[in-house]
């Protein structure tokens, strides 16, 4: 069947292929340990799932508005504000199923083909796909090792031209775990305001921090109008398969983007909506308890991979991803990659996954216990050893 022509410039997420070829592996027998998903390894926190099971029973079964039901966009409002300390309310707010769907939506609402948008390289594959997609054209930044995968505001401010339209933003950062300073966050505002730029500030790993308090660019003077944030349940809640998430931004584009919605999805599971109530509401305890584990597992395995020959690791101030330059080793990211996986049955992902910048490194998911983090770095040490 004939594709339309505009399927040729969409992308797609290596972590799905990669973990196609491990199950592969051990449907053959092979036991993998699994570095390469991004999601946390716990449940979902037991009050959330009863609040879903209590919703069901109670008949929340049907279509909802299409932005979400009123009560959980009071309720995500009002976390913004506490969290964010910025002034918005539930006509800011539209729940999507994930946190995904805003880079699509806010992409299609506001970049028009020819626009340029720049992206964080190495960063989350998607928006150079969604930027494509539209026939913009993808600029990317580059996030260095030496500047902590920090912006640099100078370079940034080379890269624009007047066909900038969009900013995208990533902070705390897949696959880098870095975080962007208060410093970094005012400097790259200002040249928003100058250039007139809109921002899309990717905040789904807001609250997987292990350092210092999250902060939003929106806060800063004259951003909140031009800001699209992004934030979801799949992160904080452990909620990956629930598909909830949610965009705060300026209302006549919550408007478009609610038009969106009602042409693709008409709304967001209804259950799931009183789930995020609870989540929101709810006790945070769980929330405490799953950071502090990946506390934990960060100080294993970023010492552990600088342990490796080959390898230098920064510990992520963010997320939950080691993002190890491997340049020592004599590989490129892809072979040690798939070396990795076929030699010592740890599936990661190359860093090159996450674009042409991200050659050099390997992104590994410490979204796993420390146990299975332990076996998986005695074996990539074996695997090194049995190099030429
Ligand atoms: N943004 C970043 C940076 C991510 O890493 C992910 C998921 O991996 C998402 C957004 C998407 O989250 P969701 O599963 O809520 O769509």
């Amino acid at each position: 069947m004939r594709l339309a022509e505009r399927m040729s410039r969409l992308g797609t997420e290596t972590a799905f292929e990669v973990l196609a070829r491990a199950k592969a592996l051990e449907a053959q027998g092979r036991e993998i340990i699994h570095l390469e998903i991004g999601e946390p390894d716990f449940d979902t926190p037991a009050h959330i799932k009863a609040a879903a099971v209590r919703a069901l029973d109670e008949g929340w079964t049907h279509y909802t508005p299409a932005a979400g039901i009123p009560a959980l966009r009071e309720a995500i409002a009002d976390y913004i504000r506490r969290t964010r300390g910025i002034p918005v309310g539930p006509e800011h707010v539209v729940v999507v199923p994930g946190g995904k769907p805003i880079m699509f939506f806010a992409i299609l609402a506001l970049v028009e083909e020819g626009d340029e948008v720049i992206y964080p390289n190495p960063g989350f594959p998607i928006y150079e796909s969604m930027i494509r997609f539209v026939g913009a054209r993808p600029v990317p930044l580059r996030l260095r090792m030496e500047n902590e995968f920090r912006v640099d505001v100078e370079e940034l401010a080379r890269l624009i031209t007047p066909r900038t339209r969009m900013l995208i933003l990533n902070s705390p950062a897949n696959p880098t775990g870095g975080v962007l300073t208060r410093e970094d966050l005012e400097a790259i505002a200002e040249l928003c305001l100058k250039h007139d730029l809109v921002v899309l500030s990717d905040e789904i790993y807001s609250r997987i921090l292990y350092e210092g308090e999250h902060i939003s660019i929106a806060s800063f003077p004259g951003m909140l109008e031009r800001t699209i944030i992004l934030d979801g349940f799949s992160k904080t809640y452990a909620m990956t398969g629930w598909r909830l998430g949610y965009g705060v931004m300026p209302e006549p584009l919550a408007e478009a983007v609610t038009r969106l919605m009602i042409n693709s999805n008409s709304c967001t599971a209804a259950f799931t909506q009183i789930a995020g109530i609870a989540a929101l509401t709810g006790p945070q305890d769980d929330v405490d308890r799953m950071v502090a584990a990946f506390r934990e597992r960060r100080e294993v395995m970023v010492e552990g991979l600088n342990r490796l020959p080959g390898f230098r690791c920064l510990k992520p101030k963010g997320a939950f991803y080691a993002f190890p330059n491997i340049e020592g080793t004599g590989m490129s990211s892809r072979e040690l990659a798939s070396y990795l996986l076929e030699e010592a049955g740890v599936a990661v992902l190359s860093g090159t996954a996450f674009g042409e910048y991200g050659e050099g490194f390997l992104r590994l998911s410490f979204a796993n216990s420390i146990e299975n983090i332990q076996k998986a770095l005695e074996r990539i040490e074996k695997a090194l050893q049995r190099l030429p």
